[in-house]
């Protein structure tokens, strides 16, 4: 294949046209057998969720499926998709809108699950304890099978780095999934913060990361809910920082549960990628949006990257 066309080629499979996947990788796909559900409220709706998952047809990727009147709309679980990364990733198409899809989709991608149909109702995934783990145990409940099918992988090849003020996301080429992530807030609560993950694989993500809950700051909360935000937040479900205290009684799994959050954020954010990335990620004073952003740098920079 010419490079120029080859070069077109992975360009539009990192937006998500199937029929660009490279064939004959020996990487294989996988999905689950039989269903999976569970069931609660929304963090930011408030009104009950619930998800039910079961395996998609090899190369379809994962789509959410919503109905919306009497129509199921299909939101592939994609960058293009974002709508929305205010205190969480939306996705969405048309008037048809989920919210919070992230911490479902850390867990997802961290299993090495490549095409899942995800039903959702109550248009967010169940808050749960705020956490991921709920969600990778309900995924983990059963069966996983491997598919017929390549599973290209992103080899990062240069540095791409995007930088805001003192918000930067930076990532180096490397030969396995690395993540380096500082938090900085001025409060006693959390203050600086710095964890370090190499070769990040799905049992670290278990024991270390899924269980950081999502936190927040009592100031921010009126704001928030008059947005329509944080409806279905509560003590059991988000980590609430008031000046330098935290207001749960149980405290935190970890002192530094805020910055293993973000790892957490950031993994679900990356699976919108559509396929493992093979980098090492440095990331201080992140969020949604700067992941989003970092991700659309690496789109934009097609020499930046390849498939391994
Ligand atoms: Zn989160």
């Amino acid at each position: 294949m010419a490079l120029n066309s080859f070069r077109a080629a992975l360009r539009s499979t990192l937006v998500g046209s199937k029929l660009s996947i490279r064939r004959g990788k020996k990487n294989v796909r996988r999905t689950i057998v039989g269903e999976r559900r569970l069931d609660g409220v929304g963090l930011h709706t408030g009104r009950s969720a619930s998800l039910q998952m079961r395996s998609g047809s090899p190369g379809s990727g994962i789509i959410f499926r919503v109905l919306w009147g009497e129509e199921v709309y299909e939101i592939p679980a994609r960058l293009d998709a974002v709508v929305g990364q205010r205190n969480a990733t939306s996705l969405g198409r048309g008037d048809v809108r989920i919210d919070t899809v992230e911490h479902l989709l850390a867990s997802v991608s961290m299993m090495g699950l490549d095409d899942l149909i995800i039903d959702l109702q109550g248009g967010e995934p169940p808050a749960a304890d705020g956490s991921a783990a709920p969600l990778l145990k309900a995924l983990e409940a059963g069966e996983t099978r491997v598919e017929v099918g390549p599973r290209p992988e992103i080899q990062l090849r240069e540095e791409v780095m995007f930088k805001d003020g003192d918000v930067e996301v930076y990532a180096a080429p490397s030969p396995n999934f690395s993540v380096e992530y500082t938090v900085d807030f001025d409060t006693r609560a959390i203050g600086r913060q710095t964890i370090s993950f190499f070769n990040l694989d799905l049992e670290t993500f278990r024991e270390e990361i899924a269980p950081a809950r999502t936190f927040g700051f009592m100031r921010d909360f009126e704001a928030l809910r008059a947005a329509g935000l944080a409806g279905g937040a509560s003590l059991d479900n988000v980590v609430v920082i008031d000046g330098d205290r935290i207001l749960n009684a149980s405290g935190v799994r970890w002192p530094d549960e805020f910055v293993r959050h973000k790892v957490l954020d950031l993994i679900g954010d990356l699976a919108l990628l559509g396929a493992p990335l093979r980098a090492h990620l440095r990331v201080v004073r992140g969020g949604h949006a700067a992941h989003h952003a970092w991700m659309r740098a690496l789109r934009a920079r097609p020499s930046a990257w390849g498939w391994a």
